[in-house]
């Protein structure tokens, strides 16, 4: 099968949908399971699965798992995955650490790290922000100082998204002076059972715990597993996630127009759907979700031109989010009284999905740069208005 699927990169498009088309519905495994930890194993064998398969890591070289696909077939590849329903990667930051170890990492590390990320054998979790370091990321005070062929560390990561469930952790760390700012920071990649590191589940508002605080109490990690030079860390964690992260986002908007689609069938189950107000909100979720696909269109067409996302990728994110939130604010208003009941109670509508979704993505501004900080960029970046 491998050597079938290395020949897809020159198929036409057509020909390509439907060569893997024909994979997915023969491998499809089905709805995920509720339960997390099974849901875990499931999202871990279907990784396995496209490995073994050839549709794995699209854009990564073929040397390190990946598919090598050219950048016109990246769309197709991630519409088809979506429209199928099959289940997403067990650790989504192992695609943030991945692009980084290609990159910037060494033969030994892109040896070790990166065919355990593509078959989900591995998973990661990003240790940057920290109790007094989030917004401003380059104060952050968690310590590295060089023992040898080792570093210790010592210092506290905050909001570590499944940091639980996390094998390994890519970090930053400070190894300039106090002052340093962003010159004195370094990336490490951490193994989470090393003697000292403790994690601590945070609970979030949904009751779930997505996320933990990661304490480092003298810690050592070899020099090996340093990624760029001492103080370049910055740089690293600022490299170029390649296009596979603007790309990728094509599920998100087939996701949503299944969502807004949903969205309208509860307004007519619950006897709305003629209603004024929710028919002009109903239409600006429908407008939006196009908005969304081609504001999407458009950072194609800087990629498949020029390379860069380009401007359209800061304003799509920051329309991401308060989109998703404002779809699951009128579901719940949808709901009425029942918009209350979550997961738990037997009597909650759609086994509380949409209360779920609604608290869930009260953070959606606040996770990976917040609004405002989104805001500030687009202003200074691509609207150049003055600091
Ligand atoms: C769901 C979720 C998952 C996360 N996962 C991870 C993870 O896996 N790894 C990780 O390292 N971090 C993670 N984070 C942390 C996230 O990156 C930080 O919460 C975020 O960067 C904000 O930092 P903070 O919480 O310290 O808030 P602060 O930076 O203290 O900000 C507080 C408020 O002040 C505002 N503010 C701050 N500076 C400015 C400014 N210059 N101009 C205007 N307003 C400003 C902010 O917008 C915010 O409203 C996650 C957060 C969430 C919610």
């Amino acid at each position: 099968m491998l050597e079938t699927v290395t020949q897809v990169g020159d198929l036409t498009e057509t020909e390509f949908r439907a060569t893997l088309r024909a994979f997915l519905s023969e491998h499809n495994p089905g709805p995920e399971p509720s339960d997390p930890d099974a849901r875990l194993s499931f999202q871990r064998s279907w990784a396995s699965c496209l490995h073994d398969h050839g549709w794995a890591a699209p854009s990564w070289p073929r040397r390190w798992g990946g598919m090598e696909l050219p950048i016109d077939k990246l769309v197709p590849y991630y519409e088809e995955l979506a429209l199928a329903r099959v289940p997403g990667h067990p650790s989504p930051n192992a695609f943030i650490v991945g692009p980084t170890i290609l990159a910037c990492g060494t033969d030994w590390q892109r040896q070790r790290f990166l065919l355990p990320i593509v078959r989900g054998e591995e998973l990661w979790c990003q240790g940057f922000s920290e109790p007094e370091a989030g917004s401003d990321l380059p104060s952050l005070r968690t310590r590295a100082e060089r023992d040898g062929d080792f570093y210790l560390v010592n210092g506290q990561k905050l909001w570590t998204s499944r940091a639980m469930v996390a094998d390994w952790m890519f970090a930053l760390v400070r190894t300039g002076g106090p002052a340093s700012r962003q010159r004195g920071l370094t990336y490490l990649l951490i193994d989470l059972e090393t003697p000292g590191v403790t994690v601590r589940p945070l609970r979030d508002m949904t009751g779930g715990a997505y996320f933990g605080e990661v304490f480092l109490d003298n810690v050592r990690v070899p020099v090996a597993q340093r990624l760029g030079e001492e103080n370049d860390g910055w740089r690293m964690a600022r490299t170029s996630l390649g296009h596979e992260r603007s790309t990728s986002r094509i599920a998100m908007v087939v996701r949503y127009r299944r969502v807004v689609a949903e969205l309208v069938d509860l307004a007519r189950h619950r006897g709305l759907a003629d209603d004024p107000v929710v028919r002009q909100r109903l239409a600006d979720a429908v407008i939006s979700s196009r908005l969304l696909g081609m504001t999407f269109e458009r950072i194609m067409a800087n990629v498949l031109r020029g390379g860069e996302p380009g401007p359209a990728s800061s304003v799509s994110r920051l329309f991401l989010a308060t989109f998703e939130q404002r779809l699951h604010e009128l579901a719940i208003d949808l709901l009425g009284p029942a918009g209350m009941l979550d997961a738990s109670d037997p009597h909650s509508p759609e086994s509380g999905r949409w209360t779920w979704g609604f608290l869930n993505t009260r953070a959606s501004t606040i996770g990976a740069g917040t609004a405002e900080i989104q805001r500030n960029t687009i202003a200074e970046r691509v609207l150049r208005l003055p600091r």
